[in-house]
């Protein structure tokens, strides 16, 4: 029988060793640590956030600044309607939350480590663990897989490796181009009166530009201890990833903390005015924010919180709606979301035949996952890009 060595015991490693035909391959997963699947033990807060309930792949690729026409196709052939029948065939179901993201019922990422393992076991896979490999030697028709542990020999070879810059070598050396690793998904940090002593404080949709890039964003928004973060600014970072990088993380947004136009929000305001004239300003509710970051938009405004609203002057409106609608804040740097830390950039996009996930240099060479230029804005995209790619080459194998 053929062998297929799969090189990194990963989420989309595994998810390919899982559908592969066992009658026809030997199969075996090198992996440089001692546990297999780290990665998605810990992920989405060790509940695993498996996939996205969004079923239309032309809906799904807008979720990836990178990679997003590369896996039109892919998605047509497995997408998350796909992965949730997967695991529901493998008695686990998944569970769609209000926000669409989907974890297993259990709310355990053990569950999904455990269903992989099952998997790969009942296809009597070799899984050598603290196998690290070092280099990759093309010898005619095969490849010889030299790692720490002895040399192996392979008629097909999987890589899955991750980003690690080490393994993205390896296929350096074999001739594929690398396009540099940058960090994506990541927060603001920002040292401004008005974010001071708010952590905690949400904003259910709100903007973000950045002038400079011609950019901006919309969605919610939170005050952390270091600055700003939410899903608006953790896809405004991954679409700008790049950018961002070249900018050493040091750039002004604008932020719109209501998602309203200054001329709309004036029209609230003075309608507001006139119907609540005698109210103080400070106990007003002119806008859906809390009471907390309203007072605090008054102080850094210098509008006496005692004042009636009738003799809020035009000046003080101006003021008090720049720092609702057009605030901006000098961004110093980043911080890590959550721990989860996913990298831009990897092997390029152009040198893969997506219709397989082969390598379009190395014969019998298939690629898939993080270790390509490939990522996702948080949710669980960038799982169901491994879960895709990795089906899709086990489908390939399975026909030949
Ligand atoms: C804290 C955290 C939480 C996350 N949560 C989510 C989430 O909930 N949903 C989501 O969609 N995404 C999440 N992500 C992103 C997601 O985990 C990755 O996109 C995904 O794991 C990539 O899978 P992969 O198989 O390509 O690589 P990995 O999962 O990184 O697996 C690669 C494997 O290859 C091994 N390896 C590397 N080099 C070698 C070598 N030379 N020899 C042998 N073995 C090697 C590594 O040790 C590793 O085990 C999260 C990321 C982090 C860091």
């Amino acid at each position: 029988m053929k062998q297929i060595i799969i090189i990194g015991g990963g989420a989309a490693g595994f998810f390919c060793a899982s559908n592969l035909d066992e009658k026809k391959y030997n199969i075996t997963i090198l992996e440089q640590n001692s546990d297999v699947l780290q990665k998605v033990k810990i992920s989405g807060g060790g509940r695993c956030n498996v996939t996205h309930a969004c079923f239309d792949p032309r809906e799904l690729v807008q979720f990836y600044p990178r990679g997003n026409k590369e896996l039109l196709s892919v998605f047509t052939k497995f997408q998350p309607g796909d992965t949730m029948e997967w695991f529901d065939n493998r008695n686990v179901p998944l569970k769609i939350e209000n926000d669409n993201r989907t974890f297993p019922e259990s709310n355990s990422s053990q569950t999904i480590i455990n269903t992989f393992l099952n998997e790969t076991q009942n296809k009597n896979v070799v899984v050598k663990t603290k196998c690290s490999v070092k280099e990759i030697e093309k010898q005619n028709e095969k490849y010889l897989i030299k790692t720490n542990s002895g040399d192996f020999e392979a008629d097909y070879v999987v890589y899955t490796t991750g980003s690690s810059p080490k393994s993205l070598k390896i296929v350096e050396n074999l001739g594929h181009k690398i396009i540099d690793l940058v960090p994506s998904l990541f927060t603001f940090n920002i040292k401004d009166d008005l974010l001071k002593d708010l952590p905690g404080t949400s904003f259910e949709n709100a903007g973000i530009s950045i002038p400079k890039l011609k950019t901006d964003e919309s969605g919610p928004l939170l005050i952390t201890h270091w600055g700003l973060s939410g899903p608006a600014v953790l896809k405004i970072s991954a679409w700008e990833a790049i950018s961002l990088a070249k900018l050493k993380y040091s750039f002004e947004i604008e932020v719109n903390f209501i998602s309203i136009p200054m001329d709309e929000a004036e029209e609230i305001f003075q309608d507001f005015k006139q119907n609540n004239p005698k109210k103080s300003i400070g106990q007003s509710k002119v806008f859906d924010i809390t009471n907390r970051f309203w007072q605090k938009i008054l102080e850094i405004s210098k509008v006496d919180l005692n004042k009636q609203v009738a003799n809020i002057s035009g000046k003080e409106m101006q003021k008090i709606l720049e720092n609702l609608c057009k605030k901006k804040f000098q961004v110093t740097g980043k911080s890590t979301f959550k721990d989860e830390f996913v990298t831009a950039g990897g092997i390029d996009l152009k040198e893969i035949n997506f219709k397989n996930m082969s390598s379009k240099l190395l014969s019998n060479f298939y690629i898939a996952g993080e270790v390509l230029n490939i990522d996702a804005v948080t949710g669980g995209f960038n799982f169901q890009a491994c879960w895709s790619e990795g089906w899709l080459i086990a489908q390939d194998l399975n026909n030949l």
